[in-house]
């Protein structure tokens, strides 16, 4: 058992650090009067966009709404094919089901857990028009690679960064390196709200003026609806948490990554299990997630709980065998690399406010179990 359990993410701690300055930012929305459309979205908008290298952000209603409305902005919908990796959250293929168009999922490549640009190009139909990469756990996709497959093919390049706020690829961060990103600030992200919230960057701004408009009922002009759009905005409050948020977010992911660090180097050549790709200087994870594979991966987890260690699947079921797709031929593919992951992934405890002697306890934890799994 450790000496004290330790919890997969604790948000509690997090949100406590940040007490006294959300009171302030909610004392602030009330005294302008506005909550929705007004000065504090503005301002983490133009921070943001400055934090991303992009010269746009809008934000919306949360991370599935910035994808779909970033897939209806370039009026993808009926007939249409986007690429997505086989192994992600679901929210990547269901925003592209959303606009009426059909998810084409590829496999990650053997050595790790992002979309393999070397399967793309087969998976490319003349109904073709965009693909989505997800930087997956925090680690860059190889976003090189897919902008030429994108540039030679006509196809527009999205970046799903809901959990790469950070995340850098050749010293440039994710959310600039496609012709568009969405990124999500669901609590439990890098960069969390209090509740919903997402946003899309990108440097074209007629993009970004039609994503704004789609997200606030077809309408740039009050009452007046050039298109049939949606509700989906950032309100003024969550906002305000955000701007908070993101003063201390680069602290943040630099302590995620001596976390990864620790880890790293503290499970190295442990028995049956795998550890994730470390940083490399122009390859910087966000560390949203730290993920190990293990064959007996159940025993695993069981064995962690029982010292008090807390994990998480992240997925336990692959996309391709969710009920949402059982009646679309989807579920007849075959997806072994998207199988594994679901059966051998295991998320160790990681985030903002993981102490020394939590760390100390997970690598206790998973050397003795490791130890004991690999008993004949
Ligand atoms: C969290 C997440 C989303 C969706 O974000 P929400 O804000 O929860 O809608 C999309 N893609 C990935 C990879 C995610 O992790």
């Amino acid at each position: 058992m450790a000496d004290v359990p330790v919890p997969f993410l604790d948000l509690q701690r997090i949100n406590e650090r940040h007490r006294a300055a959300y009171q302030a930012a909610l004392s602030r929305v009330l005294d302008s009067g506005r909550v929705l459309l007004g000065e504090e979205t503005a301002a983490f908008e133009r921070e943001f966009a400055a934090w991303c290298g992009t010269s746009h952000c809008v934000g919306v209603g949360n991370g599935f709404d910035a994808l779909h409305l970033v897939l209806r902005a370039w009026g993808i919908g009926a007939g249409d094919e986007v690429i997505v990796p086989s192994h992600t959250f679901i929210a990547t293929w269901l925003a592209v089901s959303e606009v009426g168009a059909v998810p084409v999922p590829v496999e990650p490549a053997p050595e790790g857990c992002n979309i393999d640009p070397a399967r793309v190009e087969a998976a490319i139909t003349p109904r073709t028009r965009a693909i989505i990469a997800v930087h997956l756990y925090g680690r860059p996709a190889p976003m090189r690679e897919l902008s030429e497959i994108a540039r030679r093919h006509g196809l527009k390049l999205l970046e799903d960064a809901a959990q790469a706020h950070g995340a850098q690829l050749g010293g440039r961060p994710c959310g600039s390196l496609g012709d568009a990103a969405a990124f999500s600030f669901y609590p439990g992200k890098n960069l969390g709200a209090l509740g919903d919230g997402g946003a899309v960057t990108t440097n074209d701004l007629a993009l970004a003026e039609r994503v704004r408009r789609i997200a606030n009922y077809g309408s740039s002009v009050k009452y007046q609806h050039e298109l049939a759009g949606v509700n989906s905005r950032l309100d003024e409050l969550q906002a305000a948490f955000l701007r908070e948020r993101l003063r201390v977010l680069d602290a943040d992911n630099a302590h995620r990554r001596r976390v990864a660090q620790a880890y790293l180097a503290g499970l190295a050549g442990l028995p049956g299990l795998t550890l994730p790709a470390g940083d490399e200087a122009d390859r910087i994870s966000a560390w949203h997630l730290f993920v190990v594979r293990h064959t007996h991966r159940d025993a695993l987890a069981e064995l962690l709980a029982a010292r008090g260690v807390s994990t998480l699947v992240h997925y336990p079921l692959p996309i391709h065998r969710q009920g949402a797709y059982a009646d679309t031929l989807l579920s007849q593919q075959s997806l072994p690399l998207a199988d594994a992951w679901a059966r051998e992934a295991l998320s160790l405890p990681i985030g903002p406010t993981l102490t020394d002697k939590e760390v100390g306890s997970v690598l206790a934890a998973v050397r003795g179990a490791c130890a004991e799994l690999s008993l004949p």
